[in-house]
């Protein structure tokens, strides 16, 4: 038969409008979409058609056409297993909100909330009046704003106490946080001129005092959130720093970046400087994020001396870097977590993962060594090993907390296999994301707390050759 008689004998839109799979797809997709994948499929059957391929049957074009669709249907914002280890993931959204944060949010998405209403007054009230209390007495701080995250936070800071003026930073501080957060050029987007002194690794009472002339606006303190430098190193303390700033009447901003709330040392982790140590330490302002420690929400907190957290309300700019009710509502709950420390790493998340003992985690991976085993069909080597978990985000760069996890390794650490085998991984309904160390795809389990959820998953594994085909 010659291509022109086959091609004849390809199914018109219509026919297959007609068919019930398709009815069921329009159901679910929508006539105008279901119509625009069936035109794409018979398109393709048509060349594959004109090069001596065959009409395929009926119910194969409507189930290419299902597939295609349900495929276009999903979100590339999908839920994932996080399982490389690395708790507060920035690309992979940072912290898990705490189930009372989660239903606050829920609350404010579905009804009407009084975000900028009192309801004591019936009068206009004011968006940073559901934190500020709670802050406050977490803090120590005397006032506080909050805006979408703390990039924001230390460009409004910078702009509304030294826009036109000149801030003094110390040359170890000067930072890149990842995605192009640089100091220096967040400095300048803000209208601050930059005065770096010190050198890389000493930087001295003395050069801080050296610097301030009359142009001076601020001295800002950047903690070093995401690198240490070690050895033959000097750094002005914030308490010296501050006193300094108060010499000559300048503010003291201190940028923590991930500003924990508590006290990590409680959970077995190297101390980092509170929130509170900062504010006792006498900074002016501290800036600090909504979702790395603190275990919320993208968000970034301004918090300090009054007189100057009323100047940052004052910018237009606050306006444009605002947080909306749904984020409000949801740091609203994570921060009263925090009034009750000793339920604090059952409830929320980011501190329940990273409490986690590693006898825990060797156990729930000699669990599930075997049903992944059975998933990977033997095509790769599963072993229970130990391994280091990071905190993530710029929050004590150096330190690990033991783990333990799965090691998926290809035979004769095949690397073309190894590859498939992460794509497969990541094709799952839903993904598993690993890290790929010494040959071996390494699942840490410290963030695997839907067990069942895992394996039922897992299940839909295909073999790392197919999965590497779509
Ligand atoms: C993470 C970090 C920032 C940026 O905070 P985002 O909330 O990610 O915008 C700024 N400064 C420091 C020191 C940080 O660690």
């Amino acid at each position: 038969m010659d291509a022109n008689v086959r091609l004849r004998d390809i199914p018109s839109v219509d026919d297959l409008l007609r068919l019930a799979g398709v009815v069921e797809a329009i159901e679910r997709f929508g006539r105008l979409t279901v119509v625009e994948v069936l035109r794409r499929v018979l398109d393709r059957i048509r060349d594959a058609v004109r090069e001596g391929g065959d009409v395929p049957p009926l119910d194969a074009i409507v189930a290419a056409a299902v597939a295609a669709l349900e495929a276009d249907n999903r979100s590339t914002l999908r839920p994932l297993f996080n399982l490389t280890g690395t708790v507060l993931h920035t690309n992979l959204g940072r912290a898990l909100l705490a189930e009372a944060a989660i239903d606050a949010a829920t609350a404010a998405m579905r009804e009407a909330v009084a975000l900028e209403f009192d309801l004591k007054s019936g009068k206009r009230g004011e968006r940073d009046d559901h934190l500020r209390a709670l802050v406050c007495e977490l803090t120590g701080a005397e006032d506080a704003t909050v805006v979408n995250n703390n990039a924001a936070a230390v460009l409004l800071v910078l702009n509304s106490l030294a826009a036109g003026r000149e801030a003094i930073v110390s040359r170890g501080e000067l930072i890149e946080i990842g995605g192009a957060f640089r100091m220096p050029d967040i400095m300048l987007r803000s209208g601050v001129g930059l005065v770096e002194v010190g050198t890389t690794n000493r930087t001295h009472a003395r050069d801080y005092r050296d610097a301030i002339g009359p142009d001076t606006g601020l001295i800002l303190k950047v903690h070093t959130s995401n690198y240490r430098i070690e050895g033959f190193t000097k750094e002005v303390g914030a308490r010296e720093l501050a006193a300094i700033a108060h010499e000559r009447g300048l503010p003291l901003v201190n940028d923590l970046g991930s500003g924990t709330l508590t006290d990590l040392e409680s959970f077995g982790l190297s101390h980092e400087p509170t929130v509170s140590e900062a504010i006792a330490a006498g900074a002016d302002i501290v800036t600090f994020s909504g979702d790395k420690l603190l275990g919320g929400p993208q968000a970034g907190f301004v918090i300090g001396r009054s007189a100057f957290i009323e100047r940052i309300n004052r910018n237009p700019m606050k306006r444009a870097l605002r947080v909306d009710k749904i984020r409000l509502a949801a740091l609203e709950a994570t921060l009263r977590l925090y009034r009750d420390p000793d339920r604090l790493s059952e409830r929320l998340p980011t501190m329940r993962l990273l409490a986690r003992p590693q006898a825990d985690i060797r156990q729930q991976a000699a669990r599930l060594a075997p049903l992944v085993e059975q998933a990977v069909k033997g095509t790769v080597h599963v072993s229970v090993i130990d391994c280091a978990s990071q905190i993530g985000s710029g929050a004590l760069p150096l330190a690990t907390v033991p783990s333990a996890g799965l090691a998926l390794a290809p035979p004769s650490g095949s690397g073309r296999m190894l590859a498939e085998l992460a794509a497969a991984m990541r094709h799952l309904p839903m993904p598993v994301i690993g890290r790929i160390e010494r040959g071996a795809l390494i699942l840490d389990l410290r963030c695997l707390e839907d067990e069942v959820g895992f394996v039922a998953n897992l299940a839909r594994l295909c073999s790392p050759a197919e999965g590497s085909s779509s």
